[in-house]
């Protein structure tokens, strides 16, 4: 048993994507993980960018697929959705049952088209329900394709739903999220130039002040004991900070990460972290991945945004170190992405660019090595 893993654990990892949303289009457009879809640069919602071809084609050997049931905010605060998800019986579904119920509708969505993908493609991906099966896919080349959740509000009130999802092989969860939860506040993650603004919308009010909530803390403290990957993308400020002291207090060392995002430096908007919290992050042993958005990439907003993630990634090093870069996209997550980094396939181009500036070991700690670490560290272990 020692020696098979550590074999598995001696081979090596091409691409680890901490934050895609394969599932939203599943779920919502009935997208086909095993067919071939466009890619066009900026915001091209009804196109699936995850899909098993593209992944493989860019060196990607794990994806986290975030499932993420919307919110019954936005329903308030986005009227025409009143309108949509009457024309749509799949987004009325999802906006108008329980979140917990239909988170765990998604999870069956990915499992579900993982299976058909297998079927058609034979044995090249399968569901890894923890760290060592995850190396083990990676292992014999398959892509392994892990569960995540994005939003406590999935777990509905009920700490008991946590070690549901746990049990089903979920490694990572987003604790706040697009609206504030019962576990604490986020920033506005809205980009201000969303066209549907003008229209009166996105008025819901944050308070950025606010951090987490009793039971937030109670949350938190369960994730790092059972070993489920806390991540405070999205958190407000303070949220953010008394995450990574509560991580610092716990007795069991566990990462904190922020799965997506981009860097303060570049981009100064509230939901990026800046050079204090990079710190932060690092000290816990945790990761921030750059993800695949202009908005958040850089001020003023620019189609191509290579130049900026490998600025991205030099600062990330100055710093919190090497060992705190990482990448999650969040392709498919109605994210504008950039002209050079538009699917999974343009890691080839990531890649490339980061090797003319780091070595071959470093570029692989940034794309898939710190990732692993924090997998390695944050999920299941006792
Ligand atoms: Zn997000």
């Amino acid at each position: 048993m020692a020696s098979s893993t550590a074999s598995v654990l001696s081979r090596p990892l091409g691409v680890i994507d901490l934050h895609t949303h394969p599932s939203l289009k599943f779920m919502l457009f009935d997208r086909k993980f095993w067919a071939k879809h466009i890619t066009p640069s900026g915001t091209f919602p009804l196109t699936l960018r995850t899909d098993f071809d593209a992944l493989i084609d860019g060196g990607v050997s794990a994806i986290l697929c975030t499932s993420y049931v919307l919110e019954k905010d936005w329903v308030e605060d986005v009227w025409p959705l009143k309108f949509a998800k009457k024309l749509s019986k799949r987004l009325g579904r999802i906006l108008d049952n329980p979140p917990d119920m239909m988170a765990h509708e998604y999870l069956d969505s990915i499992e579900r088209q993982v299976r058909e993908t297998r079927e058609k493609r034979g044995d090249v991906v399968e569901m890894a329900g923890s760290y060592l099966e995850m190396r083990r896919i990676i292992g014999e080349g398959k892509l392994a394709v892990l569960h995540a959740i994005e939003g406590a509000h999935h777990l509905n009130g009920d700490l008991d739903n946590l070690d549901r999802f746990f049990r089903r092989g979920v490694c990572q969860m987003i604790v706040p999220h697009m609206y504030p939860n019962e576990a604490g506040h986020c920033v506005n993650a809205i980009p201000t130039n969303q066209p549907l603004r003008k229209l009166g919308c996105f008025k819901e009010p944050f308070d950025v002040n606010a951090g987490i909530t009793e039971w937030g803390r109670e949350l938190v403290n369960r994730m790092f004991e059972i070993g489920m990957l806390v991540d405070i993308t999205h958190g407000t400020l303070p949220f953010r900070k008394q995450v990574i002291e509560m991580a610092r207090a716990h007795p069991k060392k566990r990462p904190v990460i922020v799965s997506h995002a981009g860097l303060y430096k570049f981009c100064p908007v509230p939901v990026n972290p800046n050079d204090e919290e990079i710190r932060m992050i690092a000290d816990t042993g945790g990761v921030i991945g750059l993800l695949a958005m202009t908005h958040w990439l850089v001020k003023p907003e620019k189609r191509s945004c290579l130049d900026i993630v490998l600025a991205s990634v030099e600062h990330l090093i100055n710093v919190g170190g090497e060992d705190v870069v990482a990448f999650g996209s969040d392709f498919d997550g109605f994210t504008g992405v950039p002209s050079d980094w538009r699917s999974p396939r343009d890691y080839n181009r990531v890649r490339e660019a980061l090797l003319k500036k780091y070595t071959a070991t470093q570029v692989e700690k940034f794309l898939s090595g710190n990732a692993d670490r924090v997998l390695r560290e944050g999920w299941a272990k006792s």
